[in-house]
């Protein structure tokens, strides 16, 4: 779900983020700030499920929220690492695309 932000909020952001990505995923705002560009025409990537990509310069990340507990999830993120089984992100509870993620121990 992105919300619609003006350029200045977009510029506010982008330069509170650049540097320090840790939260990108808790700020809804973020769903729509290109950090390469700092454009704000992002919108849903039609070809691949849970991916946004910036219309301006093409960058594509993903942002969906996290089938197991409903945190939103942000590659940009540094806490949403890449898994490298299924190439989703790892959300902060551990799950991920995968069926078993590795985090999991058994009691
Ligand atoms: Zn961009
Ligand atoms: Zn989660
Ligand atoms: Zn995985």
């Amino acid at each position: 779900m992105a919300l619609p932000i003006d350029r200045a909020e977009g510029k506010r952001l982008f330069r509170k983020y650049r540097s320090q990505r840790d939260g990108i995923r808790n700020c809804p705002e973020m769903a729509s700030v290109c950090l390469i560009c700092e454009s704000i025409h992002i919108a849903d990537k039609p070809d691949a499920d849970g991916m946004r990509y910036c219309c301006n310069c093409g960058f594509a990340f993903y942002r969906y929220s996290c089938p197991s507990c409903g945190r939103t999830v942000d590659g940009r993120d540094p806490q949403n690492p890449a898994c490298s089984r299924c190439g989703r992100r790892i959300c902060s509870c551990g799950a991920c695309g995968c069926p078993k993620p590795d985090k999991e121990t058994p009691l």
